[in-house]
This record gives structure tokens, sequence and C-alpha cells, in this order.
């Protein structure tokens, strides 16, 4: 049986499922978990290849988003929290289309047609589109991070506009936001919506003081901290003309390490801005994640070793105010009775919505490390070992 496959996601029991494999004789190619499901797909005894692949995904743990392509048919797969977004397109000629991305419907001409359910399966062959499903204990709980910074503006996400969803966080973090400024200056580019969000509740007006250079990567995702600094100082130039003399509000989505926000601030500071407000479009991001984005410590997180205040200081600014949890998940507004209104939030609270397998025991040694966030680590472990026993 041969067939490709594409994987969106991180598995939690990775590590497990791999030694089992390789004990059992499986041979792996590369370090990716990817590899794991076509293993498990390939090992099952299951008669049908239906009954393979639904075996196979009842064994994976984890965030993801497959697409596996055999030689007559299209199949889809994602995990049973909806982690990481997946949808469904139409060609004029009929050609059915998936992607992680509805913006991509629009470049090639496709239209939506709906979003892939928590543990659903689409099967698309040449007898059409056929839904079906590998588990019932569901639950969406999409990652609240694609909203806030990986998705493109113009894509909708269980019915939600992703620059709409920014706006409104924008507009929210304008009514929690206490201090007084004269202009908004969004971070190019994922905080423009919020930026624009935040100067029309605060009814300040939003400036273009700071021009980014279009051909650098995201800074978060280098290497190390060298490439990290040196990638924001190609990233972005502070405009004299706009931000001097000007107390400014810099909106931007998200703060990881620290480093990108203290070379704004400084930026800003040095084109003459008398004082530099950042207001951060997310709450801090404190605990790391297991579920397919690549922070799996919190040591490298400033919010997990560090106070607001204490943040503040670092990245020089003259204030810093995150978004609340609470405003985020009404900003996004999914249609949903899930609770966080179907988002995870876990990046920012601790509580993540699945046991985590193999990451348990570094997690829970991680939170047992004396920081200054002691009693709320405390709060997080009692939750935790409550968890352990659900599922
Ligand atoms: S832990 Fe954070 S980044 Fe990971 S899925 Fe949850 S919200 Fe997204």
């Amino acid at each position: 049986m041969q067939f490709g496959l594409a994987h969106n996601g991180n598995l939690t029991n990775a590590a497990s499922l791999k030694k089992e494999l390789e004990d059992r004789g499986a041979i792996f190619s590369a370090t990716s978990d990817s590899e794991i499901l076509a293993h498990l797909i390939r090992r099952s005894h299951n008669p049908s290849l239906m009954g393979k692949i639904k075996e196979a995904l009842s064994l994976v743990k984890g965030g993801f988003a497959y697409i596996l392509i055999f030689e007559d048919k299209l199949i889809a797969a994602l995990d049973p929290n909806g982690f990481r977004p997946l949808s469904i397109g139409k060609m004029a000629n009929g050609a059915v289309v998936v992607s992680s991305e509805t913006c991509a419907f629009e470049v090639i001409g496709a239209e939506w047609i709906r979003d892939l359910k928590p543990g659903e399966i689409v099967i698309i062959d040449d007898k059409g589109i056929q839904y079906d499903s590998y588990t019932d204990d569901t639950q969406l709980a999409i990652c609240s991070m694609e909203y806030i910074y990986f998705a493109r503006p113009d894509s909708n996400i269980h019915g939600v506009n992703v620059h709409t969803a920014r706006k409104r966080m924008g507009a929210q973090l304008a009514r929690e936001f206490k201090h007084e400024a004269d202009i908004v200056v969004g971070v190019p580019n994922s905080s423009l919506s919020a930026a624009m969000g935040f100067a029309e509740e605060s009814g300040l007006p939003n400036e273009m003081g700071l021009i980014k250079n279009q051909y650098t990567q995201r800074t978060f995702i280098q290497p190390t901290q060298e490439l990290r600094e040196q990638g924001v100082r190609m990233k972005l130039s502070a405009v004299s003309g706009v931000v001097k003399g000007k107390r400014v509000v810099m909106v931007d989505d998200s703060i990881v390490r620290g480093t990108t926000s203290r070379r704004i601030v400084q930026l800003l500071k040095e084109a003459g801005a008398t004082e530099v407000h950042v207001a951060i479009g997310s709450p801090a991001l404190a605990y790391p994640c297991f579920y397919g984005i690549d922070i799996q410590t919190r040591q490298e997180l400033i919010a997990a070793n560090h106070t607001v205040e204490e943040t503040r200081q670092i990245i020089g600014a003259d204030s810093l105010t995150y978004l609340s949890v609470e405003g985020l998940i009404d900003s996004i507004g999914i249609e949903t009775d899930a609770p966080n209104g179907g988002l995870c939030v876990a990046y920012f609270d601790g509580d993540y919505p699945t046991p985590l397998y193999d990451y348990e025991e570094d997690y829970r040694r991680s939170l047992e490390e004396k920081t200054s966030f002691t009693s709320s680590r405390l709060k997080i472990l009692h939750k935790r070992k409550g968890l352990k026993n659900d599922k």
C-alpha cells in the first residue's frame, strides 16, 4: 500500500508510540512524528483501509490535521479537539481541495464548503465527498494563537474572520488600557488589525510609525538569540517624522521571549517617541505548547519567569498592558457551547484541554521549579492531578 502524508501539529504520545513500533520492528527514516501514523496504518490488522486509518487515528494523541493521498482517494482528518484549522473547498470544475487556511481558496478560485469538525474524517474520491468520524469523544479547542498571530487576516476559521477577530481584540485591549497617549502604532504585519481596533475604540489616530522590510522571516523561528536580535534589526524601522515628540501606544500581538519588543521600543525611542506604552493583543504567554507550536519549555518564555512589571522594565517600555483571557475569548466569539468559547488558551493559563502523555512528567517538573509564580503554579498542578485521571 503506497500513500503520501502531510501533517500539521504535534503528537503528545509520539515517543511512546515510536518506541512501541520500533520494538515491533518498524524502521523510521526521519525524526519527525509525522511518520508514526503511516507505520500505524501499515501495521493495523483491520481488514479495510478505513478501518486501518480509524484505528491509527484513535492511537495518536495531541494536535493533528492530516492529509493522506492514495492512488484513488484523498483523506483528511482532524484531532478530537480540532487544535489546527482544516477546511474543504471546491473548484469550478468540481475538484475538491483541502487547506489549513481558507485564504488559499481565494488564490486558486475555489469556493469554501465547510471546516472539518474535531474527530472528523473526510474522504474525497470519484464518488464525491463523504464525511465520517473516528471518535465521539470530541470537544472543540482550536488554538487561539491561530487568531492572534498565525493565520492570515483574510482567512476565516470556524465562521470567524481573522482580521475581524484581531480588530475586536484591539478594541477590547483599548478598553482595558489605562494610560494617556497621542498615537497608536501597530507592529507590522500581524498586529495591524489589532491596532486598527485599538485606535477606533480609543479615538486616537492610527499611525504608520513602523515600517517592515518584507523579505525577512518571523524572528521567533530563528534558532539562536543572536540571529533573532539580528532579525529584528533587519525587519523593522521606526518613522521619526511620525513618532517624534509623541506618546506612542505600540500594539503588538504577543511577547514570547521579549527580544523583539525590547528592540522595537528602543527603535521608537531612538526615533523620538517621548513615551512608549506597549499594549499586547493577547494574554501573557506563560506556558509551553505541546500541540504544534515549537515552544516546549517555560525557560524560553519571558512571562513564565518575570512579573508584568519586571517584563516592562526588561523591554524598556513606559507601561505594559496584556489583553485579559476573558477579553480574548469574547473578542474571537466562535458560536459554540464548548469551554473557553471553543478555544485552547493553555499557552496563557496552563490549563491544557488534554492529558500531556509523554510530556506530562517534564511539564510537572517544570511547574515545581521555584519561580515568582508559586501560587498560580500550585493551582495548575492541582488541576493537572485531577486531569490525569480523566482520560
Ligand atoms: S497551547 Fe497555545 S499555541 Fe498550543 S494549541 Fe493551545 S493556544 Fe495554541
